[in-house]
């Protein structure tokens, strides 16, 4: 119908016919030249026992000699004893189309008496990718990414025809929420087609029992039937039974194919009958090379971002809360506080009434001292108005002065004052 409710998450949308030529029908053409001008990049991981064929395997994929052969290291060589991490990368071009391809291989893995911590190195390889570009995010120019993230990682089961090892479900418990897993049985070829089917089987029901995720080649609504049945059909091999090889090998029958020739026959690289190799290039670099890089973005990425952020958000909090919550700081302080001046003040009150006290103290004795003085004092004027009162009266009743005033007075007066 030409107008019609689009779905219930945008159901402001509405279906419209156009009337005429617009032109962004081209869109994607446009996007399409933009890409193929920027080139691509993408980041691969190989895990696994060394021998396993991995180096072989990449080579094969690309069809490149990224990895020169190896040399096999003498008996007398010095083994490394800890996993290393090492990435080769090289341009190459396809129809016009350029890709930056890298390799990280992880040398070491699973080569030692104790593998139980292999799986550490290259967790922390994977992680300091994800930190390397979360800073470049939070940069101020971000006009310059480098995506350096692993894309994919591509890991070698040895083909045992038993079940996934210890150190193989290890390692696929800590990475599967880091990484694309792309579980691969080794050298295919060294198995029969019975063998593989079997153990296709214990190795899925594994991964299930574990509950790892491996990547899955997602499947959207109005896809076209042809997409539904290779995203099905890729599916359906996982994990890939490869073989892997980059000599081309003459067969019985006069083709030259890339594979491995055997006293019975040549296995062929790229025969959908004699091994997956053709549908893990499909899953890995035809169909689903970008749908990684997204899935690597959108949810891997953001996962370990939104849990760093929240990780570092919360141990500061918690440990606000244990040293020094703020409220509780508070409160402390202040019982402190109060106590620190309410000690002030009863002190101060002691000093005080001590110091009143003294002075009271010293106010009355200078009060009683006064008194005293004020005592002599009076008494003594007292006693001179009484001396006076005396002499007036005797001057008034004509009685002879006091012999005290000095005159031509006789000796006998003297004699007589000095009685
Ligand atoms: P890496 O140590 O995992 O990188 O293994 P290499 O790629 O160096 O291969 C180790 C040996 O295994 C070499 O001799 C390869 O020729 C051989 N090889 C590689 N891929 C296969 C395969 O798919 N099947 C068999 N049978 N041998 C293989």
């Amino acid at each position: 119908s030409p107008s019609q409710t689009h779905n219930a998450g945008l159901s402001s949308v509405i279906r419209k016919k156009l009337m005429g030529y617009v032109g962004f029908a081209n869109l994607p053409n446009q996007v399409h030249r933009k890409s193929v001008r920027k080139g691509f990049q993408f980041t691969a991981m190989v895990v696994g026992e060394s021998g396993l064929g991995k180096s072989t395997l990449i080579n094969t994929l690309f069809n490149t000699p990224l990895y020169p052969a190896k040399e096999p290291l003498p008996p007398s060589a010095e083994r490394p004893k800890t996993v290393a991490i090492e990435s080769i990368s090289a341009d190459i071009e396809e129809n016009g189309v350029r890709l930056r391809l890298t390799v990280v291989d992880t040398p070491g893995f699973g080569d030692f008496v104790n593998n139980d911590d292999s799986w550490k190195p290259i967790v922390e390889n994977i992680e300091s990718r994800f930190d390397s570009y979360l800073e470049q995010e939070n940069r101020v120019n971000r006009q310059k990414i480098v995506d350096n993230r692993v894309h994919a990682c591509l890991y070698f089961i040895q083909p045992t025809g038993h079940s996934l090892k210890p150190i193989d479900i290890e390692f696929m418990r800590r990475l599967h929420n880091k990484v694309n897993l792309i579980p691969i049985i080794a050298k295919a070829d060294t198995l029969t087609d019975e063998e593989v089917a079997e153990f296709k089987a214990r190795i899925l029901a594994d991964i299930a029992h574990h509950n790892i995720h491996i990547f899955q080649a997602p499947t959207y609504e109005n896809e076209d039937e042809e997409s539904i049945a290779e995203a099905e059909e890729i599916a359906g091999k996982i994990p890939f039974a490869v073989v892997g090889s980059d000599k081309v090998v003459e067969t019985p029958d006069g083709r030259h194919v890339r594979g491995r020739s055997y006293p019975w026959g040549v296995v062929e690289v790229d025969n959908e009958d004699h091994c997956d190799f053709v549908k893990l290039r499909q899953m890995l670099i035809r169909t689903y090379m970008e749908e990684l890089r997204e899935h690597t973005n959108a949810v891997l990425y953001e996962n370990w971002r939104t849990e760093k952020l929240l990780s570092m958000g919360v141990a500061q909090d918690s440990s606000v809360f244990k040293e020094v919550n703020p409220a509780a700081k508070m409160q402390e302080e202040r019982i402190m506080h109060e106590a620190k001046l309410a000690k002030m003040e009863a002190e101060m009150k002691m000093v005080f009434q001590q110091k009143v006290q003294e002075k009271e103290a010293k106010l009355k004795q200078s009060e009683e001292e006064l008194y005293a003085r004020h005592k002599d004092m009076k008494d003594a004027l007292e006693k001179q108005r009484g001396d006076l009162e005396d002499k007036k009266r005797r001057i008034e009743s004509g009685r002879p002065l006091t012999p005290e005033k000095p005159s031509s007075q006789t000796g006998r007066k003297k004699g007589f004052l000095r009685q």
